[in-house]
Order: C-alpha cells, then sequence, then structure tokens
C-alpha cells in the first residue's frame, strides 16, 4: 500500500489532508514534529514526506537533510515541503536541502493528489526516471556546439554558417549532462532542454573555465535556471579578485540585469573548485590552467567510452615568448620554459578523441594580438598533432571572422595536418553541430 507521512505542527491541515489522502488509497501516518517525524520515517519507509518548514524540535530544513543523508533508511523517497513562506530565499533553501517540492500553504488536498500521481506510485518506492536524452548517446558521448565564437557575439548575415553567440557546449555521458561555459550560447540550449524535459526536473553540472564575459554571459538569460524544480551545479576556480559566486552574481547587479542571481528561482548551487581533478557522477574531470589573463582552465573529461578536452582559451606560450622578451628573464631561459608550458598541455590532450581548442587568428594576424591570450591555428593544430589527438576543433572563433574567413583557416589547418604527418579529423566548431563518440 502507498504509504504518505504528515509532519505538521498544526492539527488541522494534517487532518484535513489525512482524510482525503486516505480515500485515495494512502497509508496515512502524522506527527507533530520534526523529531518525531524522523523517528517514524525511518521506522516506516514511506515513499513521500509531506513536511512542514517551521516546526518545533527540527525544522523543515533540517528534516529534509537528514532524510536525504540517510538513503538506506529512506530510499528514494520523495519530500514535499509546505509552508507558509513565499520567499525565493526559502523555496531554494528548502531544494537545496533535499525536498523535491515546494508547496504554499493553505495546501487543498486536489493539488496534493495531483501532485502524487505525477510520481506514479504503486506501493514500491519510485525510482527516479531516467533523464530524457541520456539514452540517446546510446553508451556514447554526445557533444552539442552551442556558442563558438570567441569575446562577444556576432549575429548577422556572414555568421550565420558557423553561429555568432559565444561559447558553450553540451555533453551527455554516463548518464550525465555538462555544460561547458555559459556564454550565449546557453540560452538556446536551455531552451532546448526545456522542450525535451518537458515537466520532469532538469540536473545538470555547469563548467566554466573563466568569467570573462563571452563564457557567463548567457547565464542570467538561462530558461533553465528559472524553474525551482531545476538544479544546477556550477563549477569552476575562485576570480583573479573576487569569490566565483560574487563575480558570477555580479554581472546581475541592477546597474546591469533586473533581476539578481539570488532571486533566481532554480536551485543554483555554486561551488568553488579546489582541487584539479574530481568528478562529476562517472566522469572523471581534469583540470589544467591556461596562459589566458586572469584565473583561466581548461577541462579534461574521461570516460569508459573516451576523452574530451575543452580549451577554449590560451595562448600557446612558444610563440608569446619569440615574439616578445619578459622582464628580468634571460631569452633562452625564457624559451625553455615556454617549450616545458606548450609540452605539458601536449601531454594534457594527448590521445583525446575529441579536442576543442582556441585557434582565434592564423599565424598572418597574430602578432597584432600578442599578449591578447589567444593561440593561432598553426600552433594549436602542431600541439595536436604532436599530441596524437583523434579528431581537432577550431574553437573561439574570432569575432572579425566570417564564415569564408573560417572556413579558409580549417583547409589550412587540414593542409598543415597532412604536412606534419597527421591523420586526424579537423573542423570548425559550428553552432548547432552534434558529434558523437562511441564506445571503440
Ligand atoms: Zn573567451
Ligand atoms: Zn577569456
Amino acid at each position: 500500500m502507498k504509504k504518505i507521512l504528515l509532519i505538521d505542527d498544526e492539527p488541522t491541515s494534517r487532518v484535513l489532508l489525512h482524510r482525503a489522502l486516505e480515500k485515495h488509497g494512502w497509508n496515512v501516518l502524522q506527527a507533530s514534529d520534526g523529531e518525531s517525524g524522523l523517528q517514524l520515517a525511518f521506522a516506516e519507509k514511506p515513499q513521500v514526506v509531506v513536511c512542514d518548514l517551521l516546526m518545533p524540535r527540527t525544522n523543515g530544513f533540517h528534516v529534509c537533510e537528514r532524510l536525504r543523508a540517510q538513503p538506506d533508511l529512506f530510499p528514494n523517497g520523495k519530500i514535499i515541503v509546505t509552508s507558509s513562506s513565499d520567499y525565493d530565499s526559502d523555496r531554494r533553501n528548502a531544494m537545496q536541502a533535499g525536498a523535491d517540492e515546494y508547496l504554499i500553504k493553505p495546501v487543498r488536498a486536489e493539488q496534493l493528489l495531483k501532485l502524487l500521481e505525477r510520481y506514479h506510485l504503486d506501493g514500491a518506492p519510485a525510482a527516479p526516471p531516467p533523464p530524457p536524452g541520456s539514452q540517446s548517446d546510446g553508451g556514447g558521448i554526445s557533444l552539442k556546439f552551442w556558442g563558438v565564437r570567441g569575446s562577444i557575439p556576432t549575429p548577422g548575415a556572414s555568421t550565420l554558417y558557423y553561429g555568432g553567440n559565444t561559447s558553450c557546449v553540451e555533453i551527455r555521458v554516463d548518464g550525465e549532462l555538462m555544460i561547458l561555459d555559459a556564454g550565449t550560447g546557453i540560452r538556446s540550449l536551455g531552451l532546448s532542454l526545456i522542450e525535451e524535459f518537458k515537466d520532469q526536473p532538469i540536473s545538470l553540472t555547469l563548467l566554466i573555465t573563466h568569467t570573462h564575459w563571452d563564457h557567463i554571459q548567457g547565464f542570467p538569460f538561462f530558461p533553465v535556471a528559472y524553474n525551482p524544480r531545476n538544479n544546477i551545479r556550477v563549477l569552476a576556480f575562485e576570480g583573479a579578485r573576487k569569490s566565483l559566486e560574487a563575480t558570477l552574481s555580479s554581472q546581475m547587479e541592477s546597474p546591469y540585469f533586473p533581476i539578481s542571481m539570488q532571486q533566481m528561482p532554480g536551485n543554483i548551487r555554486i561551488e568553488e573548485l579546489k582541487d584539479k581533478k574530481f568528478t562529476v557522477g562517472k566522469v572523471q574531470v581534469e583540470a589544467m590552467f591556461t596562459n589566458h589573463p586572469g584565473i583561466c582552465a581548461c577541462f579534461k573529461l574521461t570516460t569508459a567510452v573516451g576523452v574530451v578536452v575543452y580549451i577554449p582559451d590560451n595562448e600557446l606560450l612558444q610563440r608569446l615568448r619569440a615574439s616578445k622578451d619578459v622582464r628580468n628573464v634571460e631569452r633562452s631561459d625564457s624559451q625553455e620554459f615556454a617549450r616545458e608550458r606548450d609540452q605539458a598541455l601536449c601531454e594534457f590532450i594527448r590521445n583525446a578523441d575529441v579536442v576543442m581548442m582556441d585557434c582565434q587568428y592564423d599565424c598572418i594576424e597574430y602578432p597584432k594580438y600578442v599578449g591578447w591570450g589567444h593561440s593561432c591555428v598553426d600552433d594549436s593544430i602542431a600541439l595536436a598533432v604532436d599530441a596524437n589527438v583523434k579528431r581537432f576543433f577550431l574553437f573561439h572563433h574570432d569575432p572579425g571572422h566570417n564564415d569564408a574567413k573560417i572556413t579558409a583557416m580549417v583547409d589550412e589547418a587540414r593542409a598543415l595536418v597532412a604536412r606534419l604527418g597527421g591523420s586526424f579529423q579537423v573542423d570548425a566548431a559550428r553552432e548547432g553541430l552534434e558529434v558523437v563518440v562511441k564506445p571503440a
């Protein structure tokens, strides 16, 4: 029989819901404070706990946290928090504490029954449905480009083919939905996710390489972040001056944007990365700091199927140091240091299945932009040939490059691969392009 536990210190709301639920075949348990509610939940293992927020002896936030902390005693159970508070911060904190739903009081019985119907509970604890799309990768890695431009969006007739949105790449692997950077491309990605998931909650991990505008500017327009049922985990290293959270929220302060980051209704968990190696589900992630103004990382995702590396912003050091002497450093020391640093990146991408890499300039243009933090395509390609990668995408296209110019750069890059004895496929990243890495 379906079992539900009502925890609330107000007997009237409990009694009304109790009657309606019983009529619909539920075995209803009641508790009048948080502590006795927890005891009952662990002893009786109901499929659903409906819990008030403000209660004596353990409030609703802590009830959620403690239920979620004991998955063996409360396996896959749903938690519905009820509250008289309509403050966004209370809603957000409840969802972060582990609630599945947040209902404002008074809660009508029909409303609760309708919600319970959605859970499809039939006596057995409900397993969470697999996220839509997680199947579509067929056990491989699916990658889709939503923004491929560097620096600033460049819409217009001359950029229609490759696209004008700034950096954003979607990755699906091992049941994880991951997003690399939140440039303006993330808006269309969000709309597409909402279309796909319909009324199912969306959980995803957003990895941000650095907080330059072209990598975060889309976030205020990411529609997934406006639904309290969605969970967004944001991972990046701390900013050069302020914390990650302060840097991300400052672009939404009132002179720049009408809604603050704290007011976004989605469950947004911002985590400053401490280690260069960490995991997202079964995906092993390794970060490396790149040569770019401020704090900037690149990410390598290692999965059972293959390896994907994302290096949107990086100026390879050998050409930089050959073009420019460094104060107080001997030229020969400087160049040896540059060689070692570039070699370390070469090892980082070695044998990768897919590499997306900064190729903002060609080698004729580069001398005008020495020290701007971006590479020329020749150097990135040479590194990829040395590293024996399997597939390469020119990424972070210069806002001054139209479709014809990018196509010409791809042609040059392919010729260079052949000249250097490489044999991998080279393309320019293009909005809407999907790439699948199949299991070997
Ligand atoms: Zn950039
Ligand atoms: Zn940058």
